[in-house]
């Protein structure tokens, strides 16, 4: 069979599996600032709630601290602080930004908690799979070549973390922080508002959130999370929610398709392979977004059964879609059970 290209997203792919819902119950008088575009190969969208006497704030301040953070974090820049990082030699000590070391103090936490089922080491693996910058049309690689690439992914030997803005470059690891970058984004964006004044908003980056106060309707944001069919669609549960990050990852949006079987984005630093289980998304609430991002991903590596122990194991907010045949099957962790708004309440 000809090798048929499927992935229907570019690159960082937009993993719209949460959509906002302005429902009844509005209040007209509210104010709301909207400001929406693309950023980090994927969209964003901004919803501000304004309080009496607040001017909106100024898009051009949304839109540069997004292009900041993408110039830092993109792997498809050559420039990029990431890329820049990726090219040192071993033993370099680099300058780095406050948000390299946020991201990378993040991932480790992660990457500890999920024994390595999160790792952003794994950025050579998703280029030889075809999901990165460098394009292999979608060519299956050989058993050698991914056991020369598992050989540089031990992302815990770059202990030493960021010291005084600067990094040691004691490994030859190629970083990618694509499973995170979304998430912090969006805390960035929300931050930034709130360091203005703004109580009320909503900040979504590819499909993650970063959501504080309330909506228009004064009341806790509602997000639905999508059925993950890719033509029937539709809602399959909605969430009532503040003050969080919200991410989801899944299988089905970004992959491509060869001789019948699918690959997905998603790599397990395992096998060094594209993922392959039942577990068809998963939406994780956490503190931040960045945080809900990065373990959203981490989850989808260990597929349902060990991220259900995890889960309840260390009290996280998790909502899984199993592939059951045709169907898909609903699993709420118990932290999650107090998002899952009253059916009809829309
Ligand atoms: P997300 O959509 O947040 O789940 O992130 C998926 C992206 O993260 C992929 O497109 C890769 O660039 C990168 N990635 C793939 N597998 C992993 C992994 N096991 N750990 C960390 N990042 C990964
Ligand atoms: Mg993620």
């Amino acid at each position: 069979m000809a090798n048929r290209k499927n992935r229907l997203t570019g690159p960082l792919a937009p993993f719209f599996i949460v959509l906002l819902l302005t429902g009844c119950g509005r209040d007209e008088h509210a104010l709301e600032f909207l400001h929406q575009g693309r950023t980090m190969g994927t969209g964003f969208h901004v919803t501000v709630i304004l309080e009496e006497g607040q001017t909106p704030p100024q898009p051009e301040v949304i839109d540069r601290e997004l292009e900041r953070i993408n110039s830092l974090m993109s792997t498809y820049r050559k420039d990029s602080e990431i890329n820049r990082f990726n090219r040192a030699p071993v033993g370099a000590s680099l300058p780095v930004s406050a948000d390299f070391c946020e991201l990378l103090k993040l991932s480790q936490q992660v990457y500890q908690l999920s024994r390595g089922a999160f790792n952003p080491a794994v950025g050579p693996l998703v280029d030889l799979w075809g999901f990165g910058p460098a394009d292999t049309h979608d060519q299956i690689p050989t058993a050698k070549e991914i056991a020369r690439l598992l050989g540089e992914m031990d992302f815990n030997a770059l202990h030493a973390g960021c010291y005084q803005g600067q990094i040691v470059k004691t490994v030859p690891l190629h970083l990618d922080f694509s499973a995170v970058a979304k998430g912090y984004a969006a805390d960035r964006v929300g931050q930034l508002l709130a360091e203005r004044g703004y109580r009320n908003y909503l900040v979504e980056v590819g499909g993650e959130l970063a959501l504080a106060g309330h909506n228009a309707s004064g009341s806790a944001w509602r997000i639905a999370i999508e059925k993950p069919a890719l033509l029937q669609g539709g809602v399959q549960q909605v969430i009532s929610l503040s003050d969080v990050g919200v991410a989801t990852s899944g299988d089905y949006r970004n992959y491509f398709e060869k001789d019948g079987k699918r690959y997905s984005h998603t790599i397990d630093p395992r096998t060094g392979r594209p993922i392959e289980h039942n577990l068809a998304s998963i939406t994780v609430v956490a503190s931040t977004a960045a945080e809900a991002d990065a373990l959203a991903t981490a989850l989808m590596v260990l597929g349902a059964e060990q991220s259900l122990a995890l889960v309840e194991q260390r009290n996280i907010a998790a909502y899984f879609l199993v592939k059951q045949g045709d169907k898909f099957v609903a699993k709420a962790s118990g932290r999650f059970a107090q998002y899952l708004a009253l059916e009809g309440s829309l």
